[in-house]
C-alpha cells in the first residue's frame, strides 16, 4: 500500500482525497519509483480543485513532478536505486502522477537527478522552475542579453516568476518584477529584482502600442497582461508566454509585431524534447543560487496538499512548495 492524493469523478461530484492505495492499482509502465518528493504547481492545483479540465482520466493521482529512487525497472536505462526525476509528459493529467509515495511510468519520461541538487531541491525547482529556465533560454536564443535592456517578469511572486527573477538577476539582467502583492516587494528584491511594479495597470484593456520599455519579458499571466506586455516592448523585444494565471485569452493587436518587430515566443514544458530539458536542468545548476532557492521554498507534507491547492489558485502561495511524501 502507498499514500496518495486521488481525484475521482463518477456518479458523485469531482473530489480529491488523501488516501492509501494498493500497489496493484499502479498504471502500466516499465519503471516503478519510490517517490521522495513532489511539488504543488499551478496545474496541480487546477487538477485537485477541478477548476480547469486538466485531468483527462479518472481516477487520477495528480502531480506533474516527482523525484525518487527506482524500485524496479524493465528499462535498460535504469536500475534499482537510481535517483530519477520527472517533469510533465502528461503525468498527473492522463497517467498517475507524483503526489503519491509510489509511481510507475515510462522510463523514457525520466531523467537522472540533475547534478548539483538534492532530491528536495530538485522539487523546489520542479516544473515551475524548469519552465522559468526554458523561458530564460528562449530569451537568450532570440538574442536578448543583459545589455539589451530591462526584463519584465509578470506573476513575479509565484513559482515560475520567483525562479525567473532569481536566475535573470544572477545572469546580470536588470529585472522588473510585476506583482499584485506589494507586501512581497522585499521578497522580490532579495531574489534580485531591481524594481517592483504593480500589476493593476497591465490588467485591463490597453492601447495597441504603449511607451517602449522592455527588451525582454517572461509572462505567466496571459490575457490583457500579455497584450499590454507586448505593447510595451522595445523595438525587436522578445516576450516569452508560458502561463494563463490571468486568463487563457489574448486580446491583443498585431501592432507590436508588425511595427516594432516584437517576437512572441511560446514556451511549453510538458512535451519539451529531452535534450532541451537536460539543457535547462544543467543551466539551473549553474545559474540558480541554491540559497535563493531555499529562500523561495516552503515545505509541506502530502497530507496537506489538498488544503493548499485552493490557496495557490487564489494567489496566496509565495514562490515554490515542496511536498514531502513521507508525511
Ligand atoms: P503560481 O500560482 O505560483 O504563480 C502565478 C502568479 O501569477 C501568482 O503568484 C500571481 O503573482 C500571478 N497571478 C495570479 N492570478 C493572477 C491574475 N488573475 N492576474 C494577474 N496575475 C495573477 O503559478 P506558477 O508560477 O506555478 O505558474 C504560473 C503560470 O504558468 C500558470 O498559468 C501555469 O499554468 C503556467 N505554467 C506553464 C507551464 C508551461 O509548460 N507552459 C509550466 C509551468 C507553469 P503575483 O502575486 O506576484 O501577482
Amino acid at each position: 500500500m502507498f499514500n496518495a492524493v486521488l481525484i475521482e469523478r463518477d456518479d458523485r461530484p469531482y473530489r480529491a482525497a488523501f488516501t492509501a492505495l494498493d500497489d496493484a492499482r499502479l498504471p502500466a509502465g516499465d519503471v516503478t519509483v519510490r517517490v521522495g518528493y513532489s511539488t504543488l504547481n499551478y496545474k496541480d492545483a487546477l487538477a485537485i480543485t477541478g477548476k480547469a479540465p486538466v485531468v483527462r482520466q479518472f481516477p487520477m493521482v495528480p502531480g506533474i513532478d516527482f523525484v525518487g529512487s527506482v524500485e524496479a525497472s524493465d528499462n535498460p536505462a535504469y536500475r534499482a536505486g537510481d535517483r530519477v526525476l520527472l517533469n510533465g509528459w502528461g503525468v498527473g493529467e492522463q497517467h498517475w502522477g507524483g503526489l503519491a509515495q509510489r509511481a510507475r511510468v515510462k522510463g523514457e519520461w525520466l531523467i537522472p537527478l540533475p547534478a548539483g541538487f538534492t532530491p528536495r531541491q530538485s522539487m523546489a525547482i520542479g516544473t515551475a522552475g524548469y519552465t522559468a529556465m526554458l523561458c530564460v533560454i528562449a530569451l537568450e536564443r532570440h538574442g536578448v542579453k543583459p545589455d539589451s535592456g530591462e526584463i519584465l517578469v509578470t506573476g513575479a511572486a509565484g513559482g515560475v516568476g520567483s525562479v525567473a527573477v532569481a536566475v535573470l538577476a544572477k545572469l546580470g539582467f536588470r529585472v522588473a518584477a510585476m506583482t499584485g502583492r506589494p507586501a512581497e516587494a522585499d521578497y522580490l528584491k532579495r531574489l534580485g529584482a531591481a524594481e517592483i511594479l504593480d500589476r493593476a495597470p497591465y490588467a485591463g484593456a490597453g492601447k495597441p502600442l504603449a511607451k517602449e520599455r522592455w527588451a525582454g519579458a517572461i509572462d505567466v499571466v496571459g490575457s490583457h497582461t500579455l497584450a499590454n506586455v507586448c505593447a510595451s516592448m522595445r523595438y525587436r523585444g522578445v516576450v516569452t508566454a508560458c502561463g494563463l494565471a490571468g486568463g487563457l485569452d489574448f486580446p491583443a493587436t498585431v501592432a507590436p509585431f508588425i511595427l516594432r518587430g516584437v517576437t512572441l515566443a511560446g514556451v511549453d514544458s510538458v512535451m519539451c524534447p529531452r535534450a532541451d530539458r537536460l539543457e535547462a536542468w544543467q543551466r539551473l545548476s549553474r545559474d540558480l543560487d541554491v540559497d535563493k532557492l531555499e529562500f523561495l521554498t516552503e515545505d509541506i507534507g502530502l497530507s496537506q496538499v489538498i488544503d493548499r491547492a485552493a490557496g495557490l489558485l487564489e494567489g496566496r502561495v509565495r514562490g515554490r512548495v515542496v511536498v514531502d511524501t513521507s508525511r
